[in-house]
């Protein structure tokens, strides 16, 4: 079994109500099951300024799925939210985006573990660091640390 980590995204259609039905989603992903998870947070978007604050929350999903077939499974679930693909950084029913994958390091044109922003975002930092703030990102360090490091706006718990 390998400890995944999950960001989840909102910031259309009751944004919480989306956050808390993919917690359950993640828990039905074949082959894995949810560990913890963080509070719900809110954020000011990251990209276009004319949208709507973020809610955000990451878990843990216990999983023997290899990291590709995982993202498969967390698309599946952001298109049975009718997350539409327009500009990037748009407003979107839902974002699952897979943080880490163990200790492994991916760099796929289709996959990058730890995920690329990772470490300059305090709505991913301050719930992850909420779970576990002795958490080893890969190449960078504690959890923690890379959240007192972040200079971004940070994120309000809910
Ligand atoms: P960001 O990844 O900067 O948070 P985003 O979440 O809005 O932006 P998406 O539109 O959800 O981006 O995903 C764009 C592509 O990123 C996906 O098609 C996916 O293949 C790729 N991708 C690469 N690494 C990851 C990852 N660790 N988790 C999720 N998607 C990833
Ligand atoms: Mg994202
Ligand atoms: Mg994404």
């Amino acid at each position: 079994m390998i400890t995944a980590y999950i960001g989840l995204g909102s910031n259309l259609d009751h944004p919480a109500e989306q956050v808390l039905r993919a917690l359950d989603e993640l828990d039905c992903i074949p082959e894995s099951w949810l560990g913890r998870h963080s509070s719900l947070y809110a954020s000011p978007p990251m990209g276009p300024p004319d949208q709507p604050d973020y809610v955000n929350a990451v878990a843990e999903l216990h999983t023997a799925l290899p990291a590709l077939a995982l993202l498969d499974a967390l698309q599946s679930i952001e298109n049975a939210h009718h997350r539409v693909r327009n500009e990037r950084w748009g407003p979107r029913t839902l974002d699952l985006d897979l943080l880490l994958y163990g200790q492994e390091v991916i760099d796929l044109e289709r996959l990058k573990v730890p995920h690329p922003g990772i470490a300059r975002r305090p709505f991913v930092l301050q719930p992850l660091a909420e779970i576990d703030r002795d958490l080893q990102v890969p190449g960078m360090g504690r959890a923690q640390d890379l959240l007192n490091a972040c200079e971004e706006q940070a994120a309000r718990r809910m």
